[in-house]
């Protein structure tokens, strides 16, 4: 069967590549799942591999097929699959088990292994592909009313990810009531974030770059959040007029993390980091007042990457409420639909072009 692969750390390397068509033994004990893909989003990280700056190849192969946002159908269950049957729609969890005490427990997201294992990104063959085989353990149910938008859920599930990390670690407060988030950022992750953020019932202002009306910040507005373009708005600036009880970074210009910190989060605050920013920038950094300020204010950062089962499955409710909150509203974030793994070039085109929030490739009709 076709993929749409590249040799990783080799730029421009983007090609077509042949796989074996998986098989429901391939997974033991019986437990495997055999998926039809429909379609596979595509983000910054696919972007980032396929420029040969991030990723890895599966073990014996020379090549990593690429995708991790993936939505698929089942076409048959191994004799011990409990949970699944065909005809179900599903997404398949992102990072897979190793070995540290995190992975046995189910938390592969927060392992403690140098070598870790991501669909698309890591060690494991992505989803830009025809069909695939996985133990049932790693896929997640996606109701038939969220069909067209499930191809969402795994950005998705990283924001959940990052929303829950900030609520737990301000159980340290005891009574923490988070009123103000600020979301650096109006990308993907930045409009799902203020989604997420909205239904918790939050005051949402999301920061960036570009000045509004556009598409971004208008999907901001019907959230009933508030979009601010840095252009015209400094971080200091935005700060002096009220504080945020949680800031939520996904810019992937790290410079921003300390002065978002400084200037935006208020006392007893956290900030959720959650660029993966795979490049070499430095920038200077008032160290003391940096420090001085986290002090004196209790401030937390905490970073946040991937997500586990329990994730996943707030995204799908939180998906579900906006559904029915915000009729359409996540289907407007899917601006780029290519149909085909053949045109995979015109669907990596597409990626960061003005406009452009998510793009899809289309690889067969459901
Ligand atoms: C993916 C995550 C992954 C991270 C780091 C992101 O684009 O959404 O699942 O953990 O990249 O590789
Ligand atoms: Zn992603």
């Amino acid at each position: 069967m076709k993929a749409v692969a590249v040799y990783p750390r080799k730029p421009d390397s983007l090609h077509l590549a042949e796989l074996p068509e998986p098989k429901l033994d391939d997974i033991p004990d019986g437990k495997g799942v055999l998926v039809k893909l429909l379609r596979c989003g595509l983000d910054g990280t696919d972007k980032e591999i396929a420029a040969g700056e991030y990723g890895t190849a599966p073990e014996g192969f020379d090549f990593l097929v690429e995708g991790h946002e993936n939505f698929g159908v089942v076409e048959a269950v191994g004799p011990n699959v409990t949970r699944f049957a065909p005809g179900e729609l599903v997404v398949s969890r992102v990072r897979r088990a190793g070995s540290s005490l995190y992975d046995l427990l189910d938390m592969p997201d927060m392992t403690t292994d140098e070598e870790y294992f991501e669909h698309g990104i890591s060690r494991v063959h992505g989803f830009l592909t025809e069909r695939y085989v996985e133990d049932e353990r790693y896929l997640i149910l996606i109701p038939p009313g969220l069909k067209d938008v499930g191809v969402l859920l795994e950005p998705v599930s990283v924001i959940e990810k990052g929303v829950t990390q900030a609520y737990e670690v301000e159980r340290r407060l005891k009574v923490w009531q988070p009123e103000r988030a600020a979301v650096l950022g109006a990308g993907t992750i930045g409009l799902l974030a203020a989604m997420g953020l909205r239904n918790r019932g939050l005051d949402v202002t999301v920061f960036g770059l570009d000045e509004s009306p556009y598409l971004n910040s208008d999907l901001v507005e019907a959230l009933g959040a508030r979009y601010a373009s840095t252009k015209q708005t400094s971080p200091e600036r935005a700060g002096q007029s009220g504080r945020f009880d949680l800031v939520f970074e996904c810019t992937g210009f790290s410079p921003l993390v300390f002065d978002g910190a400084r200037h935006l989060l208020g006392k007893n605050g956290v900030m959720v980091l959650s660029s993966v920013t795979g490049g070499s920038r430095t920038t200077e950094v008032p160290s003391d007042a940096f420090n001085l300020d986290m002090v004196l204010g209790n401030k937390v950062m905490v970073g946040t990457v991937n997500a586990n089962r329990q994730h996943f499955e707030e995204g799908v409710r939180d998906m579900a409420v906006a559904e029915a909150r915000w009729p359409g509203w996540l289907h407007r974030l899917i601006t780029h639909r290519i149909h085909g793994l053949d045109n995979f070039g015109r669907a990596f085109e597409a990626l960061g072009q003005p406009g452009a929030i998510k793009v899809v490739v289309e690889i067969a009709p459901e």
